[in-house]
């Protein structure tokens, strides 16, 4: 393998290593080697490049349309932060090359970039330090609860609870059970948010912490949110912020103000980095500085002569989330998308998201339930209760959506609220996509009324009609995809 390193970024971010550091063979035993040559299809290049192409236009992301879905921020990935991972002196890291080496150059322009990465993520959610390790929320917040079961021990409490709201995502349980904790359900109230006399009845001294998001998930800020930390910090509990929905506040608010200790964000999601597919993600965890020691090994240094390393002495340390710098390429893209809008556009985000959330919401009250109609932050929950007069659900309008091109917004979660449709537009979506989205769901809605049994049958569009959908994720068919 031959290192080629781009002229342009050469000296910042990367030098070829000399030639005699670069294996030329791979010795593979005997044993291993294959007998025969492999029986590979023979193919002419142009009938594999339709064949291809023809599967991509099969699939559906951000770049072929209006993707909605409540809760997961599909927001536009810019492609100058594809292009600016896609630099040699970054693309061709490898987790081995030293960190020091000719002049300190191989991997300094890589440290330099998460040791910023963690600077950039304290200011916006007020937290004093941050792992990058974590590829993805779900693994964030268990290394969050790791972390929060880590200060227990440390101080020898007793805790084996941790309070979750019944609206939460489900991955905020599962963390929690994981690392060994009893999840205990919170209720929300008619307001939709979490019934603060409630969580005071539940709280005792064997609560580790709680776990919550705000916005919650049917996209309403906390109005408690300062008193709900404080209960759980009375009984030296620890107050765990869920960042996917960040988006709602990125910018205008912090976290870390509200009282949060353990904060992870989901960079796929606030930060523009692509997601979908089960990754690629990450999910850096921050924490204030009483827990920075339990942060996982390892982290990155600035030494007294300006160089960077990884440190991987740290004796409370709960040890290794993953290897080396986590999902460097993505850490990179949400750290040209914070430096390319700055402050001032990161606000703007909180604002248009929240906008086009409303916009949405009120241009749609008139066709589908609503059951929770105060202003939104970021996303906005319909019912389909109304439409189930006439046998349609949910899934039937999800379905519509995809014989009209869009990608449906989530269904049947948050699941306190029946029939849900959840939609999120993001701030990246035009006025001209919105209003063709609402006229759809208006359509829609009219079909749903006019005639059931034609939205019954959709999808029609599709190569394939409605799966059995559980069938289909535990049985999955790889290789008939
Ligand atoms: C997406 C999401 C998660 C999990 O994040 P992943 O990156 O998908 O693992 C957790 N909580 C909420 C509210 C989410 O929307």
């Amino acid at each position: 393998m031959k290192l080629i390193f781009d002229k342009s970024v050469q000296g910042r971010f990367g030098v070829m290593p000399p030639a005699s550091d670069v294996p030329t063979t791979v010795n593979i035993k005997q044993e291993f080697r294959r007998s025969a040559d492999a029986n590979l299809p023979e193919l002419s290049e142009l009938d594999v490049v339709r064949h291809f192409t023809e599967l991509s236009r099969r699939n559906f992301g951000v770049d072929n349309n209006f993707y909605p879905l409540g809760s997961c921020t599909m927001k536009y990935n810019p492609k100058v932060a594809e292009r600016i991972a896609s630099y040699p002196g970054f693309a061709h890291l490898h987790p081995l090359m030293p960190q020091l080496r000719m002049g300190g150059l191989l991997t300094q322009g890589a440290l330099e970039v998460l040791y910023d990465m963690d600077k950039f993520l304290c200011e916006i959610t007020a937290m004093a330090g941050f792992t990058m390790q974590p590829m993805a929320g779900a693994h964030g917040e268990l290394t969050g609860i790791m972390i929060m079961a880590a200060y227990h021990r440390d101080k020898g409490n007793k805790k084996t609870t941790v309070l979750i709201p019944d609206s939460a995502h489900g991955t905020n349980p599962a963390s929690a059970a994981i690392a060994g904790y009893k999840v205990v359900s919170v209720p929300s109230d008619n307001r939709g948010v979490m019934d603060l006399k409630a969580l005071k009845q539940m709280v005792n001294s064997e609560t580790a912490g709680i776990m919550l998001t705000c916005p919650n998930t049917l996209g309403i800020f906390e109005p408690d949110i300062k008193e709900i930390c404080k209960v759980i910090h009375s009984v030296d509990g620890l107050c765990y912020y869920d960042g996917a929905n960040l988006n709602a506040i990125v910018g205008k608010a912090r976290p870390g103000d509200f009282g949060f200790d353990i904060v992870h964000l989901n960079l796929h999601k606030t930060f523009a980095t692509p997601h979908g597919g089960g990754g690629p993600g990450a999910g850096p965890v921050g924490v204030v500085e009483k827990l920075l020691d339990f942060l996982p090994v390892s982290l990155v240094v600035k030494r007294n002569d300006g160089t960077f390393a990884l440190e991987y002495d740290r004796p409370k340390s709960i040890g290794y989330i993953a290897p080396f710098y986590g999902n460097f390429a993505i850490i990179l893209r949400a750290y040209v998308y914070i430096l390319m809008l700055g402050k001032e556009g990161l606000k703007e985000v909180a604002e248009n998201a929240v906008l086009n959330a409303n916009y949405i919401k009120e241009k749609l009250k008139a066709y589908y339930d609503l059951p929770f109609p105060q202003v939104c932050k970021h996303e906005c929950v319909f019912s389909a209760s109304r439409q189930t007069e006439k046998g349609i659900h949910a899934i039937d309008i999800a379905k519509g959506l995809i014989d009209r091109g869009f990608h449906p917004p989530t269904v049947y979660f948050p699941s306190i609220v029946k029939e849900s449709i959840m939609i999120e537009p993001t701030e990246t979506e035009s006025k001209e996509t919105l209003d063709t989205f609402i006229e759809t769901m208006i359509e829609i809605a009219k079909q749903a009324h006019a005639e059931p049994e034609k939205l019954k049958a959709a999808p029609v569009t599709t190569p394939v009609g409605r799966l059995d959908e559980t069938a289909a994720a535990k049985n999955v068919d790889i290789a008939e995809l």
